[in-house]
Protein backbone atom coordinates (compact mmCIF):
# COMPACT_ATOMS: atom_id res chain seq x y z
CA UNK A 1 0.00 0.00 0.00
CA UNK A 2 3.08 2.29 1.28
CA UNK A 3 4.89 1.42 -2.15
CA UNK A 4 1.86 2.27 -4.03
CA UNK A 5 1.48 5.64 -2.96
CA UNK A 6 4.94 6.26 -2.91
CA UNK A 7 4.74 5.41 -6.60
CA UNK A 8 2.04 8.16 -7.27
CA UNK A 9 3.40 10.11 -5.33
CA UNK A 10 6.79 10.30 -8.03
CA UNK A 11 4.52 10.17 -10.96
CA UNK A 12 2.47 13.19 -9.77
CA UNK A 13 6.17 14.52 -9.62
CA UNK A 14 7.58 13.72 -12.99
CA UNK A 15 4.33 16.20 -13.64
CA UNK A 16 3.68 13.92 -16.85
CA UNK A 17 -0.25 14.17 -15.69
CA UNK A 18 -0.25 17.84 -15.77
CA UNK A 19 -0.06 17.58 -19.42
CA UNK A 20 -3.79 17.65 -20.62
CA UNK A 21 -3.09 15.46 -24.08
CA UNK A 22 -1.97 12.52 -20.91
CA UNK A 23 -4.85 13.08 -19.14
CA UNK A 24 -7.23 13.03 -22.67
CA UNK A 25 -5.75 9.80 -23.53
CA UNK A 26 -5.90 8.01 -20.04
CA UNK A 27 -9.91 8.65 -20.41
CA UNK A 28 -9.95 7.05 -24.27
CA UNK A 29 -7.88 4.68 -22.68
CA UNK A 30 -10.72 3.88 -20.23
CA UNK A 31 -13.50 4.59 -22.12
CA UNK A 32 -12.09 1.16 -24.65
CA UNK A 33 -11.66 -0.46 -21.83
CA UNK A 34 -14.81 -0.20 -20.57
CA UNK A 35 -16.41 -0.61 -23.79
CA UNK A 36 -14.26 -3.37 -25.31
CA UNK A 37 -15.32 -5.60 -21.64
CA UNK A 38 -18.37 -4.92 -21.17
CA UNK A 39 -20.56 -8.30 -21.49
CA UNK A 40 -17.58 -9.21 -18.75
CA UNK A 41 -19.09 -6.16 -16.63
CA UNK A 42 -22.19 -7.00 -17.18
CA UNK A 43 -21.63 -10.68 -15.73
CA UNK A 44 -19.85 -10.06 -12.87
CA UNK A 45 -22.36 -7.65 -11.24
CA UNK A 46 -25.16 -9.98 -12.59
CA UNK A 47 -23.66 -12.17 -10.23
CA UNK A 48 -22.98 -10.69 -7.42
CA UNK A 49 -26.42 -9.07 -6.89
CA UNK A 50 -28.64 -10.04 -9.98
CA UNK A 51 -28.46 -6.55 -11.73
CA UNK A 52 -29.68 -6.69 -15.49
CA UNK A 53 -27.66 -5.99 -18.20
CA UNK A 54 -30.19 -3.75 -19.25
CA UNK A 55 -29.49 -1.65 -15.65
CA UNK A 56 -25.89 -2.69 -15.95
CA UNK A 57 -25.35 -0.25 -19.29
CA UNK A 58 -28.35 2.17 -18.41
CA UNK A 59 -27.39 3.03 -15.14
CA UNK A 60 -24.13 2.49 -14.75
CA UNK A 61 -21.74 1.67 -17.58
CA UNK A 62 -23.69 4.62 -20.08
CA UNK A 63 -23.51 7.17 -17.23
CA UNK A 64 -19.50 6.70 -16.74
CA UNK A 65 -18.77 6.52 -20.61
CA UNK A 66 -21.19 9.96 -20.91
CA UNK A 67 -18.81 11.68 -18.09
CA UNK A 68 -15.55 10.58 -20.04
CA UNK A 69 -17.53 11.63 -23.50
CA UNK A 70 -18.36 15.03 -22.05
CA UNK A 71 -14.87 15.57 -20.22
CA UNK A 72 -13.12 14.78 -23.71
CA UNK A 73 -15.35 17.65 -25.03
CA UNK A 74 -14.57 19.96 -22.63
CA UNK A 75 -11.53 19.37 -20.57
CA UNK A 76 -9.61 22.07 -22.59
CA UNK A 77 -11.84 25.08 -21.46
CA UNK A 78 -12.57 23.77 -17.92
CA UNK A 79 -8.45 23.75 -17.54
CA UNK A 80 -7.82 27.11 -19.00
CA UNK A 81 -6.42 30.22 -17.14
CA UNK A 82 -9.55 32.43 -16.53
CA UNK A 83 -9.43 35.98 -16.65
CA UNK A 84 -10.96 37.41 -13.69
CA UNK A 85 -11.34 41.96 -13.36
CA UNK A 86 -8.98 43.39 -11.21
CA UNK A 87 -8.96 46.10 -8.64
CA UNK A 88 -8.02 49.66 -9.58
CA UNK A 89 -5.23 49.52 -6.42
CA UNK A 90 -3.52 47.03 -8.38
CA UNK A 91 -3.51 48.68 -11.79
CA UNK A 92 -1.74 47.86 -14.42
CA UNK A 93 -1.73 44.50 -13.29
CA UNK A 94 -4.01 41.65 -14.28
CA UNK A 95 -5.90 38.96 -12.29
CA UNK A 96 -6.60 35.17 -13.33
CA UNK A 97 -7.16 31.75 -11.98
CA UNK A 98 -5.14 28.96 -12.90
CA UNK A 99 -6.17 25.19 -11.72
CA UNK A 100 -3.76 22.66 -10.99
CA UNK A 101 -4.40 19.20 -10.07
CA UNK A 102 -4.82 18.53 -6.48
CA UNK A 103 -2.42 15.19 -6.69
CA UNK A 104 -2.49 11.72 -5.20
CA UNK A 105 -5.80 11.13 -4.73
CA UNK A 106 -8.19 8.15 -3.06
CA UNK A 107 -11.23 6.92 -3.96
CA UNK A 108 -13.50 4.98 -1.90
CA UNK A 109 -16.50 3.36 -3.61
CA UNK A 110 -19.92 2.14 -2.55
CA UNK A 111 -21.80 -1.22 -3.54
CA UNK A 112 -24.89 -0.14 -5.27
CA UNK A 113 -23.81 1.37 -8.49
CA UNK A 114 -20.10 0.07 -8.11
CA UNK A 115 -18.76 1.08 -11.55
CA UNK A 116 -20.75 4.50 -11.66
CA UNK A 117 -19.47 5.07 -8.16
CA UNK A 118 -16.33 3.95 -8.66
CA UNK A 119 -15.38 4.92 -12.17
CA UNK A 120 -17.26 8.34 -12.72
CA UNK A 121 -15.22 9.75 -9.44
CA UNK A 122 -11.80 8.34 -11.04
CA UNK A 123 -13.02 10.28 -14.49
CA UNK A 124 -12.71 13.58 -12.10
CA UNK A 125 -9.72 12.83 -10.66
CA UNK A 126 -7.77 11.70 -14.18
CA UNK A 127 -9.40 15.25 -15.62
CA UNK A 128 -8.09 17.06 -13.37
CA UNK A 129 -4.47 15.61 -13.72
CA UNK A 130 -4.57 13.73 -10.10
CA UNK A 131 -3.34 10.31 -10.00
CA UNK A 132 -5.57 7.57 -8.51
CA UNK A 133 -6.02 4.61 -6.07
CA UNK A 134 -9.70 3.10 -6.52
CA UNK A 135 -10.80 1.17 -3.20
CA UNK A 136 -14.12 -0.08 -4.94
CA UNK A 137 -16.50 -1.85 -2.45
CA UNK A 138 -15.85 -5.17 -1.28
CA UNK A 139 -19.64 -6.65 -1.32
CA UNK A 140 -19.92 -7.05 -4.23
CA UNK A 141 -17.00 -9.17 -4.90
CA UNK A 142 -16.98 -9.83 -8.55
CA UNK A 143 -17.61 -6.71 -9.57
CA UNK A 144 -14.50 -5.25 -7.28
CA UNK A 145 -12.09 -7.92 -8.89
CA UNK A 146 -12.87 -7.04 -12.52
CA UNK A 147 -12.61 -3.39 -11.75
CA UNK A 148 -8.96 -4.56 -10.22
CA UNK A 149 -8.39 -6.70 -12.98
CA UNK A 150 -9.17 -4.30 -16.01
CA UNK A 151 -8.01 -1.30 -14.80
CA UNK A 152 -3.98 -2.90 -13.27
CA UNK A 153 -3.31 -4.59 -16.40
CA UNK A 154 -3.84 -1.60 -18.68
CA UNK A 155 -2.81 1.36 -16.67
CA UNK A 156 0.83 2.67 -15.01
CA UNK A 157 0.71 1.55 -11.10
CA UNK A 158 1.99 5.15 -10.66
CA UNK A 159 -0.89 6.62 -11.95
CA UNK A 160 -4.56 4.72 -11.28
CA UNK A 161 -4.42 1.38 -9.45
CA UNK A 162 -7.10 -0.51 -7.37
CA UNK A 163 -6.33 -2.08 -4.62
CA UNK A 164 -9.14 -4.30 -3.19
CA UNK A 165 -10.51 -4.79 0.46
CA UNK A 166 -12.73 -4.10 3.19
CA UNK A 167 -12.75 -2.03 6.45
CA UNK A 168 -9.15 -3.41 7.23
CA UNK A 169 -7.78 -2.31 4.20
CA UNK A 170 -9.62 0.99 4.28
CA UNK A 171 -8.54 1.59 7.45
CA UNK A 172 -5.15 1.27 6.34
CA UNK A 173 -5.55 3.11 3.29
CA UNK A 174 -6.71 6.05 5.38
CA UNK A 175 -3.69 6.23 7.44
CA UNK A 176 -1.27 6.85 4.18
CA UNK A 177 -1.38 10.69 3.12
CA UNK A 178 -2.86 11.33 0.57
CA UNK A 179 -3.78 14.95 -1.31
CA UNK A 180 -7.94 14.33 -1.78
CA UNK A 181 -9.78 11.99 -0.41
CA UNK A 182 -13.60 11.14 -2.27
CA UNK A 183 -15.71 8.60 -0.40
CA UNK A 184 -19.30 7.38 -1.48
CA UNK A 185 -20.62 5.29 1.32
CA UNK A 186 -23.12 5.92 4.44
CA UNK A 187 -22.94 8.83 6.37
CA UNK A 188 -21.60 6.59 9.48
CA UNK A 189 -18.64 5.39 7.34
CA UNK A 190 -18.52 9.27 6.06
CA UNK A 191 -17.43 10.09 9.49
CA UNK A 192 -14.75 7.92 9.99
CA UNK A 193 -13.22 9.05 6.29
CA UNK A 194 -13.75 12.82 7.33
CA UNK A 195 -11.64 12.73 10.71
CA UNK A 196 -9.00 10.34 8.76
CA UNK A 197 -8.75 13.04 6.66
CA UNK A 198 -8.82 15.39 9.29
CA UNK A 199 -5.49 14.49 10.92
CA UNK A 200 -3.54 14.85 8.03
CA UNK A 201 -5.76 18.29 6.83
CA UNK A 202 -6.82 16.69 3.77
CA UNK A 203 -9.25 17.92 1.36
CA UNK A 204 -12.34 15.46 0.97
CA UNK A 205 -15.76 14.95 -0.96
CA UNK A 206 -18.26 13.09 0.82
CA UNK A 207 -21.35 11.32 -0.92
CA UNK A 208 -23.30 10.54 1.47
CA UNK A 209 -27.39 9.26 2.06
CA UNK A 210 -30.01 10.23 4.15
CA UNK A 211 -33.55 9.98 3.54
CA UNK A 212 -34.76 11.88 0.38
CA UNK A 213 -38.58 13.16 0.42
CA UNK A 214 -40.69 13.34 -2.46
CA UNK A 215 -43.48 16.22 -2.14
CA UNK A 216 -46.95 14.68 -3.93
CA UNK A 217 -49.28 18.08 -3.80
CA UNK A 218 -53.25 17.73 -5.00
CA UNK A 219 -53.00 18.87 -8.41
CA UNK A 220 -50.03 16.53 -9.39
CA UNK A 221 -50.49 14.85 -13.36
CA UNK A 222 -51.41 11.64 -10.48
CA UNK A 223 -50.70 9.16 -13.28
CA UNK A 224 -47.08 10.65 -14.17
CA UNK A 225 -46.08 11.09 -10.80
CA UNK A 226 -46.49 7.62 -10.27
CA UNK A 227 -45.32 6.56 -12.82
CA UNK A 228 -42.12 8.09 -12.43
CA UNK A 229 -41.77 7.74 -8.44
CA UNK A 230 -42.39 3.88 -8.88
CA UNK A 231 -39.27 3.73 -11.48
CA UNK A 232 -36.93 5.89 -9.11
CA UNK A 233 -38.02 4.05 -5.91
CA UNK A 234 -37.86 0.30 -7.28
CA UNK A 235 -34.83 0.60 -9.37
CA UNK A 236 -31.93 -1.43 -8.61
CA UNK A 237 -34.65 -2.38 -5.80
CA UNK A 238 -34.41 0.75 -3.66
CA UNK A 239 -30.70 0.50 -3.17
CA UNK A 240 -30.39 4.03 -5.33
CA UNK A 241 -28.72 7.15 -2.62
CA UNK A 242 -31.33 9.10 -4.31
CA UNK A 243 -34.21 7.24 -4.64
CA UNK A 244 -37.42 8.32 -3.16
CA UNK A 245 -37.10 7.28 0.63
CA UNK A 246 -40.66 8.30 1.64
CA UNK A 247 -43.78 10.18 0.09
CA UNK A 248 -45.32 13.58 1.34
CA UNK A 249 -48.66 13.55 -0.19
CA UNK A 250 -51.51 15.90 0.23
CA UNK A 251 -54.52 13.59 1.59
CA UNK A 252 -56.95 14.50 -0.48
CA UNK A 253 -55.39 12.25 -3.01
CA UNK A 254 -53.79 10.14 -0.67
CA UNK A 255 -56.31 7.43 -1.43
CA UNK A 256 -56.28 7.73 -4.96
CA UNK A 257 -52.35 7.66 -5.36
CA UNK A 258 -52.11 4.71 -3.41
CA UNK A 259 -54.38 2.76 -5.48
CA UNK A 260 -52.40 4.17 -8.65
CA UNK A 261 -49.06 2.94 -6.73
CA UNK A 262 -50.90 -0.62 -6.55
CA UNK A 263 -51.73 -0.40 -10.49
CA UNK A 264 -48.32 0.78 -11.58
CA UNK A 265 -46.47 -2.17 -9.79
CA UNK A 266 -48.74 -4.45 -11.47
CA UNK A 267 -48.19 -2.83 -14.56
CA UNK A 268 -44.20 -3.31 -14.35
CA UNK A 269 -44.44 -7.18 -13.51
CA UNK A 270 -42.06 -6.98 -10.40
CA UNK A 271 -42.24 -9.91 -9.18
CA UNK A 272 -39.33 -11.52 -6.68
CA UNK A 273 -37.94 -13.87 -9.54
CA UNK A 274 -37.53 -11.60 -11.87
CA UNK A 275 -34.61 -12.05 -13.50
CA UNK A 276 -34.54 -7.78 -14.25
CA UNK A 277 -35.12 -7.05 -10.70
CA UNK A 278 -31.97 -6.54 -8.49
CA UNK A 279 -31.38 -8.58 -5.67
CA UNK A 280 -30.71 -7.31 -2.06
CA UNK A 281 -26.78 -6.92 -2.15
CA UNK A 282 -26.67 -9.33 1.43
CA UNK A 283 -28.26 -11.64 4.49
CA UNK A 284 -27.73 -8.52 6.97
CA UNK A 285 -29.71 -6.09 4.71
CA UNK A 286 -32.41 -8.64 3.95
CA UNK A 287 -32.61 -9.05 7.56
CA UNK A 288 -32.72 -4.96 8.30
CA UNK A 289 -35.41 -4.16 5.85
CA UNK A 290 -37.35 -7.47 7.11
CA UNK A 291 -37.63 -5.60 10.73
CA UNK A 292 -38.84 -2.58 8.98
CA UNK A 293 -42.00 -4.05 7.19
CA UNK A 294 -44.66 -3.26 9.74
CA UNK A 295 -47.39 -5.94 8.56
CA UNK A 296 -50.50 -3.85 9.71
CA UNK A 297 -49.29 -0.98 7.67
CA UNK A 298 -48.74 -2.70 4.58
CA UNK A 299 -50.72 -1.65 1.90
CA UNK A 300 -49.63 -3.46 -0.95
CA UNK A 301 -46.44 -6.24 -0.96
CA UNK A 302 -44.12 -7.52 1.79
CA UNK A 303 -43.46 -10.38 0.96
CA UNK A 304 -39.66 -11.48 1.14
CA UNK A 305 -37.87 -14.66 -0.87
CA UNK A 306 -34.89 -15.24 1.42
CA UNK A 307 -33.24 -17.30 -0.54
CA UNK A 308 -33.23 -15.35 -3.64
CA UNK A 309 -32.79 -12.31 -1.26
CA UNK A 310 -35.30 -10.48 -2.47
CA UNK A 311 -37.78 -8.37 -1.40
CA UNK A 312 -41.11 -7.37 -3.11
CA UNK A 313 -41.90 -3.77 -4.08
CA UNK A 314 -43.89 -2.92 -0.46
CA UNK A 315 -46.44 0.49 -0.21
CA UNK A 316 -46.46 0.87 3.42
CA UNK A 317 -49.37 3.81 4.83
CA UNK A 318 -50.08 5.20 7.77
CA UNK A 319 -46.57 5.73 9.03
CA UNK A 320 -45.99 8.39 11.10
CA UNK A 321 -42.56 10.16 11.97
CA UNK A 322 -42.23 7.76 15.35
CA UNK A 323 -42.04 4.91 13.02
CA UNK A 324 -38.79 2.56 12.82
CA UNK A 325 -38.86 2.83 8.84
CA UNK A 326 -38.34 7.11 9.24
CA UNK A 327 -35.18 6.65 11.54
CA UNK A 328 -32.45 5.88 8.95
CA UNK A 329 -31.99 6.28 5.31
CA UNK A 330 -34.25 2.65 3.94
CA UNK A 331 -32.09 1.57 0.81
CA UNK A 332 -34.27 -0.95 -0.18
CA UNK A 333 -38.18 -1.56 -1.82
CA UNK A 334 -40.50 -0.49 1.04
CA UNK A 335 -42.45 3.07 0.27
CA UNK A 336 -43.69 4.53 3.05
CA UNK A 337 -46.31 6.73 2.11
CA UNK A 338 -47.51 9.57 4.57
CA UNK A 339 -50.35 12.11 4.30
CA UNK A 340 -50.38 16.17 4.91
CA UNK A 341 -53.39 18.46 5.52
CA UNK A 342 -50.79 21.52 6.03
CA UNK A 343 -48.54 21.45 3.25
CA UNK A 344 -46.37 23.78 5.78
CA UNK A 345 -46.13 21.98 8.37
CA UNK A 346 -44.84 18.39 6.07
CA UNK A 347 -42.53 21.05 5.41
CA UNK A 348 -41.24 21.27 8.85
CA UNK A 349 -41.65 17.81 9.58
CA UNK A 350 -39.84 17.04 6.69
CA UNK A 351 -37.06 19.52 8.06
CA UNK A 352 -36.81 17.72 11.32
CA UNK A 353 -35.10 15.19 9.82
CA UNK A 354 -31.04 15.16 8.42
CA UNK A 355 -30.74 17.05 5.53
CA UNK A 356 -30.97 15.01 2.52
CA UNK A 357 -29.08 14.21 -0.63
CA UNK A 358 -32.22 14.85 -2.85
CA UNK A 359 -35.86 15.62 -2.89
CA UNK A 360 -38.39 15.57 -5.30
CA UNK A 361 -41.58 17.93 -6.15
CA UNK A 362 -44.67 16.49 -7.99
CA UNK A 363 -46.93 19.07 -8.56
CA UNK A 364 -48.63 21.78 -11.05
CA UNK A 365 -48.62 24.68 -8.36
CA UNK A 366 -45.90 26.92 -9.37
CA UNK A 367 -46.32 28.43 -5.92
CA UNK A 368 -46.25 24.76 -3.69
CA UNK A 369 -42.76 23.83 -5.99
CA UNK A 370 -41.25 27.13 -5.20
CA UNK A 371 -42.03 26.67 -1.14
CA UNK A 372 -40.64 23.72 -1.84
CA UNK A 373 -37.47 23.95 -3.13
CA UNK A 374 -36.86 27.15 -0.68
CA UNK A 375 -37.63 26.05 2.23
CA UNK A 376 -36.16 22.15 1.97
CA UNK A 377 -32.39 21.74 2.07
CA UNK A 378 -31.06 19.23 0.22
CA UNK A 379 -28.12 18.61 -2.67
CA UNK A 380 -29.78 18.41 -5.55
CA UNK A 381 -33.28 16.94 -7.02
CA UNK A 382 -35.78 17.40 -9.22
CA UNK A 383 -39.71 18.39 -10.06
CA UNK A 384 -42.42 16.41 -11.54
CA UNK A 385 -39.48 13.95 -12.18
CA UNK A 386 -37.07 11.96 -9.31
CA UNK A 387 -33.60 10.17 -9.84
CA UNK A 388 -33.26 11.37 -13.77
CA UNK A 389 -31.18 14.73 -12.43
CA UNK A 390 -27.97 12.61 -12.40
CA UNK A 391 -27.51 11.94 -16.02
CA UNK A 392 -27.16 15.50 -16.18
CA UNK A 393 -23.73 15.98 -16.78
CA UNK A 394 -23.94 19.99 -16.58
CA UNK A 395 -25.62 19.83 -13.32
CA UNK A 396 -23.45 19.52 -10.24
CA UNK A 397 -24.21 16.26 -7.72
CA UNK A 398 -23.80 15.80 -3.97
CA UNK A 399 -25.18 16.40 -0.76
CA UNK A 400 -25.08 19.25 1.45
CA UNK A 401 -24.03 18.61 5.38
CA UNK A 402 -25.03 14.70 6.71
CA UNK A 403 -25.69 14.24 2.90
CA UNK A 404 -22.22 14.82 1.87
CA UNK A 405 -19.84 17.75 1.25
CA UNK A 406 -18.88 18.92 -2.48
CA UNK A 407 -20.21 18.60 -6.00
CA UNK A 408 -18.75 16.08 -8.82
CA UNK A 409 -19.85 15.00 -12.52
CA UNK A 410 -19.02 17.19 -15.37
CA UNK A 411 -16.63 20.53 -14.48
CA UNK A 412 -18.25 20.37 -10.98
CA UNK A 413 -16.06 17.03 -11.13
CA UNK A 414 -12.78 18.54 -12.42
CA UNK A 415 -12.93 21.76 -9.81
CA UNK A 416 -13.63 19.19 -7.16
CA UNK A 417 -9.82 17.46 -7.78
CA UNK A 418 -8.17 20.92 -8.74
CA UNK A 419 -6.85 23.62 -6.14
CA UNK A 420 -7.70 26.79 -8.30
CA UNK A 421 -4.76 29.22 -7.96
CA UNK A 422 -5.58 33.22 -8.21
CA UNK A 423 -2.49 34.69 -9.09
CA UNK A 424 -1.88 38.46 -9.72
CA UNK A 425 0.58 39.51 -12.24
CA UNK A 426 1.88 43.38 -12.98
CA UNK A 427 4.28 44.57 -14.91
CA UNK A 428 7.41 46.63 -12.86
CA UNK A 429 6.88 49.88 -14.93
CA UNK A 430 4.70 51.48 -12.54
CA UNK A 431 3.87 51.53 -8.54
CA UNK A 432 1.13 53.21 -7.24
CA UNK A 433 3.40 54.12 -3.88
CA UNK A 434 0.65 54.96 -1.74
CA UNK A 435 1.20 51.49 0.62
CA UNK A 436 5.34 52.79 1.32
CA UNK A 437 6.10 55.14 4.19
CA UNK A 438 6.15 57.67 4.93
CA UNK A 439 2.78 57.33 5.83
CA UNK A 440 -0.04 59.87 5.69
CA UNK A 441 -3.42 60.90 6.29
CA UNK A 442 -3.53 62.28 2.66
CA UNK A 443 -2.25 58.50 1.03
CA UNK A 444 -4.60 56.78 3.46
CA UNK A 445 -7.75 58.66 2.14
CA UNK A 446 -6.16 57.84 -1.36
CA UNK A 447 -6.28 54.12 -0.27
CA UNK A 448 -10.02 54.79 1.02
CA UNK A 449 -10.86 56.23 -2.67
CA UNK A 450 -8.53 53.40 -4.48
CA UNK A 451 -11.18 50.44 -2.53
CA UNK A 452 -14.38 52.02 -4.01
CA UNK A 453 -13.04 50.62 -7.14
P1 LIG B 1 -20.59 1.93 3.42
O1 LIG B 1 -20.38 3.25 4.08
O2 LIG B 1 -20.89 0.76 4.25
O3 LIG B 1 -19.29 1.53 2.57
C1 LIG B 1 -18.67 2.42 1.67
C2 LIG B 1 -17.20 2.12 1.59
O4 LIG B 1 -16.59 2.32 2.85
C3 LIG B 1 -16.85 0.71 1.16
O5 LIG B 1 -15.82 0.76 0.19
C4 LIG B 1 -16.40 0.03 2.43
O6 LIG B 1 -15.40 -0.94 2.22
C5 LIG B 1 -15.83 1.18 3.24
N1 LIG B 1 -15.99 1.01 4.68
C6 LIG B 1 -17.03 0.39 5.31
N2 LIG B 1 -16.85 0.45 6.65
C7 LIG B 1 -15.69 1.11 6.85
C8 LIG B 1 -14.95 1.50 8.02
N3 LIG B 1 -15.39 1.18 9.26
N4 LIG B 1 -13.81 2.18 7.86
C9 LIG B 1 -13.36 2.49 6.63
N5 LIG B 1 -14.00 2.13 5.50
C10 LIG B 1 -15.14 1.46 5.59
O7 LIG B 1 -21.71 2.20 2.32
P2 LIG B 1 -22.37 1.17 1.32
O8 LIG B 1 -23.18 0.18 2.08
O9 LIG B 1 -21.36 0.65 0.35
O10 LIG B 1 -23.36 2.13 0.51
C11 LIG B 1 -24.61 2.51 0.99
C12 LIG B 1 -24.60 3.94 1.47
O11 LIG B 1 -23.95 4.77 0.54
C13 LIG B 1 -26.00 4.50 1.59
O12 LIG B 1 -26.08 5.30 2.75
C14 LIG B 1 -26.15 5.36 0.36
O13 LIG B 1 -27.07 6.39 0.47
C15 LIG B 1 -24.77 5.88 0.20
N6 LIG B 1 -24.53 6.24 -1.18
C16 LIG B 1 -24.34 7.54 -1.51
C17 LIG B 1 -24.15 7.89 -2.84
C18 LIG B 1 -23.92 9.30 -3.26
O14 LIG B 1 -23.58 9.50 -4.42
N7 LIG B 1 -24.10 10.28 -2.41
C19 LIG B 1 -24.15 6.89 -3.80
C20 LIG B 1 -24.36 5.58 -3.42
C21 LIG B 1 -24.54 5.26 -2.11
Amino acid sequence: MQEIVQLQREFFNSNISRDISFRKEQLRNLLSLLKSNEAELCEAIHTDFGKSEFETIATELEVVYKDIRKTLKHLHRWAEERRIPTNLLNFPGRSYLRSEPLGVSLIIGAWNYPYQLSLAPAVAAIAAGCTVILKPSELPARTSAIMAKLINTTFDKGFFHVIEGGVEVTTELLKQKFDKIFFTGSTRVGRIVYEAAARQLTPVTLELGGKSPAFVTHDCNLKMTVKRLIWAKFLNAGQTCIAPDYVMVDNGIKQKFLEQCVREIIKRNYSLDDQNYVQIINDANLERLSVLIDKEKVFFGGEIDVDNRSVMPTILTEISFDDAIMKDEIFGPLLPVIGYDDLDKAIQQVRSLPRPLSCYVFSKNEESREKILNEVSFGGGGVNEAVMHITNMDLPFGGVGPSGIGKYHGEAGFREFSNIKGVLSKPTWFELNLKYSPLSKTKLSWIRRFFKF
